[in-house]
């Protein structure tokens, strides 16, 4: 967990870090009052693409987490959810004005 005091909290819509020597990127939330949270593998593009989260074109990279979520017939099945994020969590933070593909994937990848 990173220094969560020295955060500022006014510009702050999710929270998110990166282990770069794993590839991982995790992503809290604070979702109907609880703080959840995802751990995403996370693929460097070093391409300007379409935010999933804040809509906004910028220097992305492809992150993909597999969901809880599973089909009662098939056990064995795992939905795999993977879209493109940006590099810069601290400017998506500042751009993003629409949660709802937030909500909608940690829903998902939590089976919430
Ligand atoms: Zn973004």
């Amino acid at each position: 967990m990173p220094d969560l005091s020295i955060i500022d909290h006014s510009q702050l819509t999710y929270l998110s870090w990166d282990d770069l020597r794993s590839n991982k990127k995790f992503i809290v939330y604070e979702l109907d009052g609880k703080m959840v949270g995802i751990e995403c593998k996370f693929t460097p593009t070093s391409k300007h693409n379409i935010c999933s989260l804040c809509h906004h074109v910028g220097e992305v990279a492809y992150f993909s987490t597999v969901t809880k979520a599973k089909k009662s017939k098939n056990p064995d099945y795992y939905k795999s959810i993977g879209n493109f994020i940006c590099t810069d969590s601290s400017e998506c933070n500042k751009k993003i004005t629409n949660v709802s593909y937030l909500t909608t994937f940690l829903r998902d990848s939590l089976g919430m």
